[in-house]
């Protein structure tokens, strides 16, 4: 989906090029909200705004990450959401959507809000310098994650996106059915994961840059034939299984 503004040229036209200089009350106040904390019960954060100004509020009862995730999820509302009146109130479902769905204008908004948080946390070009010859793992987006004061999944989603390596990002619920998946444009449309993984709990979490067979995780002709390089990690809610093609010449075998 687009932005009405970059959140790239947003951090640029403000000189920022370190991850520690994103300082997201700073950037909504340059951009004319106002950021207060309170307990909240029935959201992450709400915007009340009119078309020039806007007070945005967050739960200060989660960790800073995700009040850091929450409160560049109401920035992207009040950059492309905004006219005469403006109201979200956004619960932690709505800060848990990335897949765009036909005819559901509702949920494509905060789809879009989180895309947006995403990329204002994680900018392509400041994560292009951290990504320099690191391995596609789970330390990978943990250590992402430490530098740009994220979640892991938040970090790993970037990852993949950013990465010019073969590599998709599975979620798993604990009963072992896909929630969702991304993967970034080097991977062939051909290539899907299993709908569901049996005996997901039985599989040592915390794998870390090991050589799996491709059809451990994918469902695609030839997949058994291949080796992939795994991480698997729980983020509290959902497992989550990171994958490299590490060899790519691997992966034009398979389609
Ligand atoms: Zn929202």
């Amino acid at each position: 989906m687009r932005f009405k503004r970059q959140p790239e040229d947003i951090l640029k036209a403000l000189g920022i090029y370190e991850p520690e200089d994103i300082d997201l009350d700073l950037i909504a106040f340059s951009l004319g909200a106002e950021v207060k904390r309170a307990s909240l019960s029935d959201c992450e954060g709400n915007i009340i705004g009119t078309d020039t100004k806007a007070i945005i509020t967050i739960n200060n009862n989660v960790n800073l990450s995700r009040q850091r995730f929450s409160l560049g999820h109401e920035l992207g509302h009040w950059i492309n959401d905004r006219r005469k009146n403006l109201t979200y109130r956004c619960n932690t479902n709505d800060m848990g959507q990335f897949s765009i769905k036909k005819n559901n204008f509702r949920q494509n908004k905060e789809v879009r809000a989180n895309q947006f948080s995403a990329k204002l946390m994680m900018p392509t070009h400041i994560c292009l310098k951290y990504l320099r010859k690191q391995d596609i793992t789970i330390e990978t987006a943990k250590y992402l994650a430490n530098e740009f004061q994220t979640s892991v999944t938040s970090a790993a989603i970037r990852l993949i996106e950013v990465s010019d390596q073969p590599c998709m990002l599975i979620c798993w619920a604990s009963d072992g059915k896909r929630r969702w998946f991304t993967r970034n444009s080097i991977i062939p449309d051909e290539i899907w994961p299993h709908e569901r993984i049996m005996n997901l709990q039985n599989i040592p979490i915390n794998l870390n840059g090991i050589e799996a067979e491709a059809d451990k995780w994918i469902s695609s002709d030839g997949a058994e034939d291949y080796m992939v390089v795994e991480s698997l990690f729980n983020n509290g809610f959902d497992y989550l299984t990171l994958i490299w093609w590490k060899d790519e010449s691997q992966l034009i075998k398979m389609v």
